[in-house]
């Protein structure tokens, strides 16, 4: 049997597992040396300093390759760090097309430094077909993707994008922190780069900051590892260290967050207290069959928007202890975030509102708790939800509901 024929659960769990030829080490090492000798004079080894290349960092990197069906990876320090180095394949003066709904740390840098010059951007609505094929007939070095995005869960068919992409010459990168490979390979849809935050669910225990970029051919590669070592962006070996532990339980991690949210969303969208549930794994969500036909699965995170707005949520929040109130995604435990106050802060009320982000709206990260545990906890945070009746004064109270 060939690498090439392993499914990608066999080759995260197996990641490295036996390759220590010193001592036998099941697990790979942790080498956290610096630097590393030369054999001899004009004889360096394959690594000479961890910047430039780490054995530990190198062992992540061929994982998520494969696990992306990539020719090459780079491991960075964070996610920010990925884009950061995927955002120095536009040559300056050029254009990069870039979803208006992106991570706001993205939206941020490429607002930034779009404003001192390094490339243009254009803003673009990848929801709406005419808007993305209007913005792809002016010539454009990259195209930025994000599917589903945060907080609403909209999706954009990255097939179709990066078909037209390629005929006018643009390169598609898609940031697939939100799926990871077990759920959704962009590479294998056709797109060039992907960037992962390797701090969510990859390494899925809130207790590492990384990230990656995993591209479809090796000249690319070369170029991403050239930036990330000139720029001092690689990742850490111990970091790396953890998040491979973390990549081992990524499939059966991801079953479960799934399975949890799927349960999630069900009793939300049956509760009076909620206005609207966003979750593809719902027939309701208005894209559920493009999530049908470009994903494995449809991943742990849903949001809810909660009909009685700000003073609903305070309601809801209160008391909450199996979702814990804080930003970031993807670990073991449950979140809760009101994207209004904390995500998306930075945001004007107005580009919030016309975003679709309402003083209402809460986006749960849903763990690996018992469902049933979730379910009663969230049954009784919409218990303390108190509804008001349009056209009635009359408050009722749904904590028997
Ligand atoms: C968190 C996140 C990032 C940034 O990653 P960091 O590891 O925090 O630097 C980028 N993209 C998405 C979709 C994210 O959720």
């Amino acid at each position: 049997m060939t690498d090439g024929d392993l499914d990608l659960t066999t080759r995260a769990v197996r990641a490295g597992i036996e390759d220590d030829r010193h001592y036998g080490a099941v697990v790979p090492p942790l080498h956290l040396s610096s630097t590393f000798t030369f054999s001899g004079l004009d004889r360096p080894r394959r690594h000479d300093y961890s910047r430039s290349g780490n054995p530990t960092r190198d062992v992540l990197a061929d994982a998520l390759c494969a696990m992306e069906a990539g020719a090459g990876a780079c491991v960075t320090a964070t996610g920010m760090a990925a884009i950061t180095v995927a955002l120095q394949l536009v040559e300056p003066g050029r254009r990069l097309l870039a979803p208006a709904d992106c991570y706001g740390g993205t939206w941020r840098l490429i607002d930034a430094l779009a404003r001192r010059g390094a490339f243009e951007v254009e803003w673009v609505d990848f929801h709406d077909e005419n808007a993305w094929k209007k913005a792809l007939a002016t010539p454009a070095d990259l195209v930025w993707l994000e599917s589903p995005t945060n907080p609403l869960l909209r999706l954009v068919d990255i097939r179709a994008i990066c078909e037209a992409s390629r005929a006018s010459g643009a390169r598609v990168v898609v940031d697939n922190t939100f799926l990871t490979p077990a759920l959704q390979q962009p590479l294998v849809l056709g797109a060039d780069i992907v960037v992962h935050s390797t701090t969510k669910y990859i390494n899925g225990h809130s207790d590492v900051l990384g990230g990656a970029v995993v591209c479809a051919d090796a000249e690319t590669t070369d170029r991403v590892a050239w930036w990330a070592n000139c720029m001092g962006l690689t990742g850490s070996a111990f970091d790396s260290w953890m998040t491979l532990r973390g990549l081992r339980t990524l499939e059966v991690r991801m079953r479960q967050h799934q399975e949890n949210a799927r349960a999630m969303a069900r009793l939300l969208e049956r509760h009076p207290a909620v206005a609207r549930v966003h979750y593809p794994g719902l027939e309701s969500h208005p894209q559920h069959r493009l999530a049908v036909r470009q994903q494995r699965g449809f991943g742990g995170i849903v949001s809810l928007e909660l009909a009685g707005g700000k003073p609903a949520v305070r309601q809801f929040l209160d008391g909450l202890q199996l979702f814990s109130l804080a930003e970031s995604l993807g670990g073991v435990e449950s979140l809760v975030a009101h994207p209004a106050t904390m995500t998306h802060a930075a945001m004007s009320a107005e580009a919030r509102l016309a975003a679709g982000i309402g003083d209402g709206l809460l986006r749960l990260s849903v763990g690996l708790e018992s469902a049933g545990d979730l379910c009663r906890e969230l049954e009784a945070a919409l218990g303390r939800v108190h509804l008001h009746v349009p056209g009635s004064p009359r408050v009722i109270d749904l904590s028997n509901a």
